[in-house]
């Protein structure tokens, strides 16, 4: 086997065939500031508002409740330096854990889902004195690839007047999302998690709350983030975003086949390997599991040699492996730094598009885990 096999779609999908070519495109459009007056400004202007009717179209809400931010980091950072009062799940990314609010933490099961009975209980009890509570509660999680209940925290979050935030950087390109159907105040987005640049995401204000900007300057994106748009991110991610709204709502089979076909040999060779979450609802592209004798460095960087790109849990910015608290809050505190995450194509279209990983390549990924 000579190529490099990437199963590190989690952490970030490669730029599309077709998003590069709209953005190879757009290169040739001339100056494209969004934000001026002129012929040139109404182009780029044009290309942005085409972007969020895209988005819009995709996760069914309105295009005026979009504003693009940096990222979904940025865009976390954004709605929560507006409340005082805010609590989240305790298995949440670390750009809503590490905002500089005090939260109060809402814990999870052995299994990886929101202790709904413990949220109702902390909301009802919260409500007493607070008026305004930011409940935010992820939808898809990042390393366990767990759905989470989001109707039934929504209906909990309302009974007691709470504005609800989604992180849906997981669950976008994996499983549907309708706003309309669901009454969550706030939605945030990653376009690279889709097959769009890096450095594009959004934040939907899907009742036009009224938020307080951290960046100030110039005014755009109505006043909500200053800057010059960032206009190829944007179109890239409206182009990515088209290409999963054409997409059957069902379009997981192959990758499922791909992940459960893994998940048995990897059984087979090393029974006593611990998959996490895998009794919950799940999307079809993640695994994480652990050996309870190997740390996650060493997994990880094993696989690498035997040419496959995988994730650890946890992995921080620096490249250091640090405790995984997903792991740790589901109770596996002592395997917290043994987690390793494979994570393929969001869907099959991207998996078509990637080309296909095959089961021969597989096979040789379990041998690579028995011999660990
Ligand atoms: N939320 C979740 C669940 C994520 O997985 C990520 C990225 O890994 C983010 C938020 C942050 O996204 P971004 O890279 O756009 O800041």
């Amino acid at each position: 086997m000579n190529r490099q096999i990437y199963l590190d779609y989690n952490a970030t999908v490669p730029l599309l065939e077709k998003v590069k070519k709209s953005l190879i495109d757009s290169f040739d459009y001339g100056p494209l500031n969004a934000s001026s007056v002129h012929y040139h400004g109404r182009k780029g202007k044009n290309l942005l508002e085409n972007a969020k009717l895209n988005i819009a179209k995709l996760i069914n809400t309105n295009s005026e409740n979009i504003i693009f931010t940096g990222s979904a980091t940025e865009a976390i950072n954004l709605l929560l330096s507006n409340f005082n009062t805010i609590v989240v799940s305790s298995i949440e990314h670390l750009a809503v854990l590490s905002s500089s609010k005090s939260k109060l933490i809402v814990p999870v099961d052995k299994n990886g889902v929101v202790d709904l009975n413990y949220m109702e209980t902390l909301l009802k009890n919260v409500s007493k004195n607070e008026k305004e509570i930011l409940l935010s509660v992820m939808w898809v999680n990042n390393e366990t690839g767990v759905i989470q209940p989001i109707r039934e925290v929504v209906n909990i979050a309302k009974k007691f007047g709470c504005l609800v935030h989604c992180d849906a950087a997981q669950a976008l390109g994996k499983i549907e999302i309708n706003l309309n159907e669901l009454d969550i105040d706030f939605l945030t987005l990653s376009g690279h998690k889709i097959g769009a640049p890096t450095g594009i995401g959004a934040l939907i204000n899907n009742n036009k709350f009224n938020l307080t900007p951290q960046i100030l300057g110039g005014g755009q994106e109505k006043g909500m983030r200053a800057g010059t748009e960032n206009i190829f991110g944007i179109r890239g991610f409206g182009e990515a975003a088209l290409i999963m709204s054409e997409m059957p709502i069902i379009n997981d089979k192959k990758v499922k086949c791909l992940r459960d076909y893994l998940i048995n040999k990897i059984k087979k060779v090393r029974p006593e390997t611990i998959f996490f979450g895998q009794k919950s609802n799940t999307v079809s592209n993640t695994i994480l599991m652990a050996l309870p004798d190997i740390p996650g460095d060493l997994a990880l960087m094993k696989l690498d040699l035997a040419s496959f790109s995988v994730s650890s849990g946890s992995a921080c910015s620096s490249g250091k492996i640090n405790k995984s608290h997903v792991v740790s809050a589901m109770g596996y505190d002592n395997l917290a730094f043994n987690s390793i995450r494979l994570s393929f194509p969001p869907n099959d279209t991207i998996l078509e598009s990637e080309g296909l990983i095959t089961t021969e390549e597989l096979d040789t990924l379990a041998e690579c885990w028995f011999d660990l």
